[in-house]
C-alpha cells in the first residue's frame, strides 16, 4: 500500500517537456489518453493472498484511498520528475502538507530554526501549535543570514526555509543555510511555492524536503486546493505514514485538476514573470509608489543570490503605495484586469493588500513589526498580455494621481478656516 513513486532516472528532457509527460502512465483503461479520475474509496481483490501482499507493501497496488489512489499517485510521480526527487506525497492543501512535515519530523524537546517571513499559516504553526507540543521555535530576521547561522549552530533539528518570501519577496541563500544545517545534522525543509520547480530546485541546493502549495502556480487556475511534499523515499515513507493516519489526503478530482494545470506550468510562469519584470520596472518610476519588491530588479537586496539559485524571478511583485491604505482603497477598484482576492498563482492577475491576503491573521502592530506597511500591495501577475497589464496599472495610477491633485487644489482654494 505504501506505493513508492519511482523517478525516471536519466530523464534529460527539458522542463517544458517534463511538465507535460513527467509521471504520466502510458497505458490507461479504455486506451484513454488522459489520467483517469479513480474515485473508488477502496480496491477489491478476488485473490486474498494478493490483497495481503499489497497490504504489506510486497506488491504494488491500492487498498484504500486515504492511503493511496492511482490519480493522486500520478500527480506524485509528476512532482518527483519536476523536483528530481525520489518520492512525493500529496495532501489536501499546502498547509496540510507543511503541517504533516513538521509533525512528522518534530517532537517534544526538538528545536526548529526558521525566519519571521514565512507564509502566515506556517508562522501560526511555529508560534501557536509547535510550542504547545514542547517544540522550541526560533524565528530569525529573514535578511540576517549570520544570525540564522548562529541560531543553527546553537542547536537545530529542523531548518525551515521559504524563498522568495510572501509578500515582501525576500531571498534566502538556500545553499549557504542548508550547509550550516548539515553541519549540525539538521533536516532542511524548503517551501518552493513562489519559485515553482521551473525556477528553483531546492533539493539540488542541499535541501532534504521540498513542500509546495499546489493551490498556487502548480495548478495555476485558482480552482483547487492541494499540497505536495517531496524528497528521498526514506523521509517520504515517514510523511506518507503520517498522512495515512492524519487523513489529510488529496482527493482524486483535485489531483486531476493539478495534473492538468502542471502541463502548462512552463508556458504560464514564463509569460507571468516576463510581465512581472515589466510591472516592477514600471512601478519603480511611478510617483505614487514608495518602494517596489521584486528579485528581478538589480537593486533588490537579494538579486545576486536569486540570480545564482533561480532560473527566473517568479511572478509575484509587491509595492508600497504612498499614503497607505487610503491610496490602496483608491487604486485597486480602478483596475480592469484584476481580481482583488486572497490567492495567487492563477492565470488571472490578482491584486491584494497584505492586510487582507498574506497577513490577514495578524494585527496592525504585528504587521508593522514584520515591516509590512499598510500601503503594501501584492500582485500575482497573470498570463494576460504584458502591454495590457501595464496600461491597466498605468491608467489606474494616473486616475488616482489626478484625483489626489484635484482634492489638494480644492483644499488650497477653499482652505479650512483657521482656528
Ligand atoms: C498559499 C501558500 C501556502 C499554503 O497553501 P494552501 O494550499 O493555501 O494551504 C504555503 N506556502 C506558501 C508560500 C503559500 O503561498
Amino acid at each position: 500500500m505504501n506505493k513508492k513513486v519511482e523517478v525516471e532516472q536519466g530523464n534529460t528532457a527539458s522542463i517544458e517537456t517534463r511538465v507535460v509527460w513527467g509521471g504520466e502512465q502510458v497505458q490507461h483503461p479504455y486506451n484513454a489518453t488522459q489520467t483517469p479520475i479513480v474515485v473508488s474509496a477502496a480496491y477489491g481483490y478476488q485473490d486474498i493472498d494478493a490483497w495481503y501482499d499489497v497490504a504489506l507493501g510486497k506488491q504494488p497496488g491500492y487498498i484504500y484511498s486515504r492511503m493511496s489512489n492511482p490519480t493522486v499517485a500520478t500527480l506524485e510521480a509528476k512532482l518527483c520528475d519536476l523536483e528530481q526527487a525520489e518520492s512525493a506525497v500529496a495532501f489536501s492543501s499546502g498547509m496540510a502538507a507543511i503541517s504533516a512535515v513538521l509533525h512528522t519530523f518534530l517532537a517534544t524537546g526538538k528545536r526548529v530554526v526558521s525566519t519571521r517571513d514565512s507564509y502566515g499559516g506556517t508562522n501560526k504553526i511555529f508560534e501557536e501549535f509547535l510550542p504547545r507540543m514542547g517544540v522550541q521555535v526560533c524565528l530569525c530576521d529573514t535578511l540576517d543570514t549570520e544570525a540564522i547561522e548562529r541560531e543553527i549552530a546553537r542547536g537545530c533539528d529542523l531548518l525551515y526555509l521559504e524563498t522568495p518570501t510572501n509578500p515582501t519577496l525576500k531571498v534566502l541563500d538556500i545553499q549557504r543555510l542548508a550547509a550550516a544545517a548539515k553541519r549540525v545534522g539538521a533536516l532542511v525543509v524548503a517551501d518552493n511555492t513562489f519559485a515553482t520547480p521551473l525556477n528553483q530546485n531546492p533539493l539540488a541546493l542541499g535541501v532534504d524536503v521540498v513542500v509546495h502549495s499546489a493551490t498556487k502556480f502548480l495548478s495555476g487556475h485558482g480552482d483547487v486546493l492541494g499540497g505536495v511534499v517531496c524528497g528521498d523515499e526514506s523521509l517520504m515513507a515517514q510523511v506518507r505514514h503520517y498522512r495515512e493516519i492524519n487523513g489529510a489526503s488529496l482527493d482524486p478530482f483535485s489531483a486531476f485538476l493539478i495534473i492538468r494545470g502542471i502541463k502548462t506550468l512552463a508556458l504560464r510562469v514564463r509569460q507571468q514573470q516576463a510581465s512581472a519584470q515589466a510591472l516592477a520596472e514600471y512601478l519603480c518610476g511611478e510617483p505614487l509608489v514608495e518602494s517596489v519588491n521584486y528579485p528581478g530588479l538589480p537593486q533588490h537586496p537579494g538579486h545576486a543570490v536569486a540570480r545564482a539559485q533561480m532560473r527566473g524571478f517568479g511572478a509575484i511583485v509587491s509595492f508600497v503605495l504612498k499614503g497607505g491604505m487610503p491610496t490602496v482603497t483608491r487604486l485597486l477598484p480602478r483596475l480592469q484586469y484584476a481580481h482583488r482576492a486572497g490567492n495567487l498563482g492563477a492565470v488571472e492577475t490578482i491584486y491584494g493588500p497584505a492586510r487582507t491576503t498574506s497577513h490577514v491573521e495578524n494585527t496592525l502592530e504585528e504587521r508593522l513589526a514584520l515591516g509590512i506597511s499598510e500601503g503594501l500591495v501584492r500582485i500575482s501577475v497573470g498570463i494576460e498580455d504584458t502591454a495590457d497589464l501595464l496600461a491597466d496599472l498605468a491608467q489606474a495610477c494616473a486616475a488616482v494621481r489626478e484625483e489626489l491633485a484635484r482634492e489638494a487644489e480644492a483644499v488650497v482654494r477653499h482652505p479650512e478656516p483657521q482656528v
